[in-house]
């Protein structure tokens, strides 16, 4: 890997123009400067469940480690079978899973076998038990059981190999990379420490669930979906509260959250007017880019780091809050958490079932509703595309992503949706 940039490399970038970033360039960016963490620890399999492998993991054996049936019949050897007509073979013993037949087949004998019985010595074909009918001993293979050799067998390391790499470092375990562990009998894995994420909302008019609402203020509600949007990317979410825009409050709340995460996000506080002093502040204790993203929502965006924590400056408003988070944070702390191969959020293409009003010269990211229509898959924007309309995410199941040079699209034209539920 090469040494990641330092943000005043990436500023100094002959095209770079803070007051305009595309979002396609500023997730470039961002990406180019992150240092995933490095700390391991070693867990019980079950405990590895939605963290990422440290390892590459090699198995010591093959899987399956016999040759064994794929269905309940016949283990027999294909060249005793007549080409045309019904064979008749001598049962001489039985194959149960974990219970092998331990002597070998001789010359028109056939064994009982079922579903991952191992096959016995000379047998190479099992005949399947819907072709073959027994009496007393007697076996009779229909004529064209099988076609050809080895069928309805299931070789020995079809699956996996003795001495493959069957995982790599970076890659996530999820339930199936648990069973693959398990099936190759390893019990431990390393795995990269959590992600420790820190985030404050900003605010004088903010106020905690919980305690009675003066006038002017609001609850504050992007602590809540950053705990789950985080929970949902398996980090370990620390939550320091509201903090109110006075300068020495903020200071100390960065100052906290530095030294006690990985990931410092905010929220709130990077729009004008609000921004000078937090700029000023963050100068002082480290290294941050302010951004004016060619998106709606979620216009301004902080990015750099703070002492060594990397540091993400979200907008206030609600929506803004879970757009950036899933266009920029999310891929980021997948990076962070040591993942290699991050799959792109999954989009694809829907007709749309109602006209959507757009200027040229931002991306931006609608609420919409994915639905079955007729003549396939439709979307439609949720109504009300304000930024602080939180209820408009809670409806969605989609986001319609409309390029920067894209105007107004009238209904029936076919766009870009990205499923919520690829997100989190
Ligand atoms: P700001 O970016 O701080 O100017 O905030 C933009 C808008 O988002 C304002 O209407 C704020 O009241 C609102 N807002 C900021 N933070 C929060 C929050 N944590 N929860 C709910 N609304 C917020
Ligand atoms: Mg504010």
């Amino acid at each position: 890997m090469t040494d990641p940039r330092t943000l005043r490399e990436i500023s100094c970038a002959d095209d770079y123009d803070p007051d305009s970033m595309p979002v396609d360039r500023a997730r470039a960016l961002i990406r180019q400067v992150l240092t995933p963490v490095t700390a391991t620890e070693r867990v019980h399999v079950r405990q590895a469940l939605d963290r990422v492998l440290a390892e590459d993991l090699t198995s010591p054996m093959a899987v399956p480690g016999h040759d064994n049936s794929a269905m309940d019949g016949w283990a027999v050897r294909f060249a005793d079978l007549s080409g045309s007509g019904e064979t008749e073979l001598t049962r001489v013993g039985e194959s149960f899973a974990g219970k092998p037949f331990t002597g070998s087949l001789g010359p028109r004998e056939t064994v009982r076998i079922f579903t991952g019985g191992v096959m016995p010595a000379n047998a190479d074909t099992v005949v399947m038990q819907e072709r073959a009918n027994e009496r007393d001993g007697r076996v009779r293979v229909a004529a064209g059981a099988v076609s050809k050799a080895g069928q309805n067998r299931r070789f020995a390391g079809e699956d996996v190999k003795r001495g493959q790499v069957v995982l790599r470092r970076g890659h996530p375990v999820r339930p199936a990379e648990l069973g693959v562990i398990a099936s190759l009998g390893i019990n431990e894995v390393s795995v990269y420490r959590r992600l420790r994420v820190a985030f404050f909302s900003t605010g004088d008019e903010l106020r905690s669930i919980g305690t009675t609402l003066g006038p002017g203020e609001i609850y504050d509600s992007n602590r809540y979906t950053l705990y789950g949007m985080l929970s949902h990317l398996h980090c370990e979410a620390l939550d320091l509260g509201v903090v109110p825009d006075v300068p020495a409050a903020l200071e100390s709340a960065f100052a906290t959250a530095a030294a006690n995460a990985d990931v410092v996000i905010t929220s709130g506080g990077v729009s004008v007017g609000e921004a000078d002093y937090v700029k000023q502040l963050l100068d002082k204790m480290g290294e941050v880019l302010f951004w004016k993203i060619a998106m709606k929502p979620g216009r301004p965006l902080a990015y750099g780091r703070i002492g060594s924590a990397h540091f993400f400056g979200l907008p206030g408003n609600p929506v803004a809050v879970m757009v950036t988070f899933y266009q920029f944070v999310r891929e980021a702390l997948l990076v962070l958490q040591g993942r290699t191969e991050i799959e792109a959020v999954p989009t694809f293409k829907a007709t749309l079932a109602a006209p959507i009003k757009k200027m040229a010269g931002r991306t931006e990211f609608q609420r919409g509703i994915l639905a079955r229509g007729t003549s396939g898959w439709e979307v439609r924007p949720t109504g009300e595309q304000g930024s602080g309309i939180l209820s408009s995410m809670s409806q969605a199941n989609c986001f319609i992503v409309l390029p920067t040079d894209t105007a107004n699209v009238p209904a029936g034209e076919v766009v870009d949706v990205q499923l919520l539920e690829g997100l989190i």
